[in-house]
């Protein structure tokens, strides 16, 4: 089955018989028993709920996961992931990375004993020079969040060979209508489902995806036991996105390349940063190992003032933190999505008052462009 056709027919709801094409909201938080010591297969809903496991299962056929696990945002998913980890452990991480992973590593996870090294896995020796005998897991963000850096997952997967370290990566901004790095070597994959996947503005969700059926499992226990599970209504919001995933991938890529392309050439921007572009670093790497680019781009601009000036004049475009939705996001970094990132490491990391990022919507790719051109 081709990936647009996964996203409408990958999982279907055989549980009931009224022939619904969607799969219906189990709003109930217990489920009675046919008989002594007998179950429907679904007992409590932190357990499991019928379409919470409904989108579980798309995920897992999505992305090529023999199971998944769903959560009530990409953080809960993130934060249920790091109890995989003991005290002592250590993973290596992207070094661009979202903010919300990095404050979770920086604080919770060190509080409970799990050291985290930022690396730059778009250097596999970087990463190779970095690994020791603690090391858990290597964490990968690609394309990063904000500067759009890619990793190569499967010379990471060379790379760590048969050592018992977990290769994980965030697959939130490429989705795996583009990407699927479990058939790359991964064994886990996040998705902050809130953003493409749901694709609206309009939910928060998050996934682990397994690759192994014994990882799934070991996650699904995590869940039920910590309990930040999707809620069957959020579930079914997330499924109704992912129908129209291809669609939306398609049409704001398309988009992101025209915005790209314009940027490039406006007398104000002084840098952008999108896979999609042939200069990119990354450009021959992405093809390799994805379908698609997406439609994030960030960019720099001559300086603050007009930074500022931009996001106090966009009309069509919104001014605000997320990503992934039908409608052109403009979010300030420095101040919203990597705020509490110390500021010598954002600095280092370009994160300063003159970058912009940008989540391409689907709208007409030629009134975003209007719109970003009277405000700059
Ligand atoms: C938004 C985001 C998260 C966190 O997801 P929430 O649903 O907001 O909790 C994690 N990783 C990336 C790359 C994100 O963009």
């Amino acid at each position: 089955m081709k990936p647009e056709t996964a996203c409408i027919h990958a999982a279907r709801d055989t549980s009931h018989h009224t022939g619904a094409v969607m799969v219906p909201i189990y709003q109930s938080a217990t489920f009675s028993h046919p008989g002594f010591g007998q179950s429907t297969g679904y007992d409590y809903s932190r357990m499991q709920n019928p379409t919470r496991e409904h989108a579980e299962k798309l995920l897992a056929a999505l992305e090529g996961g023999a199971g998944a696990s769903a959560f009530a945002c990409g953080m809960a998913a993130i934060s249920t992931l790091m109890e995989l980890f003991q005290p002592g452990d250590e993973i290596l991480a992207t070094n661009d990375l979202y903010g919300g992973s990095i404050r979770l590593f920086n604080t919770i996870s060190a509080k409970n004993g799990i050291k985290t090294h930022y690396v730059d896995t778009t250097n596999l020796s970087a990463v190779q020079a970095a690994i020791t005998e603690k090391t858990k897991a290597v964490f990968i963000e690609t394309p990063t969040n904000p500067m759009m850096n890619v990793s190569d997952i499967a010379g990471m997967r060379a790379l760590i060979g048969n050592r018992n370290i977990l290769l994980v990566v965030d697959n939130t901004f490429l989705t795996p209508y583009f990407f699927n790095p479990i058939s790359l070597g991964a064994d886990i994959v996040i998705h902050s489902g809130t953003k493409y996947l749901a694709g609206h503005n309009d939910t928060l969700a998050g996934f682990l995806v397994s690759k192994t059926p014994e990882l799934a499992e070991r996650l699904h226990t995590l869940k039920n036991t910590l309990g930040s599970v999707l809620s069957p209504f959020d579930a079914f919001l997330t499924v109704r996105g992912i129908k129209t995933l291809a669609v939306r991938m398609e049409k704001a890529q398309q988009n992101a390349v025209q915005i790209a392309d314009w940027l490039k050439k406006h007398p104000k921007v002084t840098e952008v940063y999108y896979a999609g572009l042939p200069d990119h670093p990354a450009y021959a790497l992405s093809q390799r190992q994805a379908r698609g680019f997406g439609a994030m781009i960030s960019f720099r601009v001559d300086c603050e003032e007009t930074a500022q000036r931009l996001l106090n004049r966009v009309e069509l475009v919104l001014y605000a933190e997320s990503l992934g939705g039908v409608e052109t996001l403009l979010t300030y970094p420095v101040t919203q999505t990597h705020a509490e990132v110390p500021e010598a490491e954002r600095l280092s990391r370009g994160i300063d008052g003159c970058l912009l990022r940008l989540s391409v919507g689907i709208e007409s790719a030629e009134d975003i462009v209007a719109d970003l051109n009277q405000a700059l």
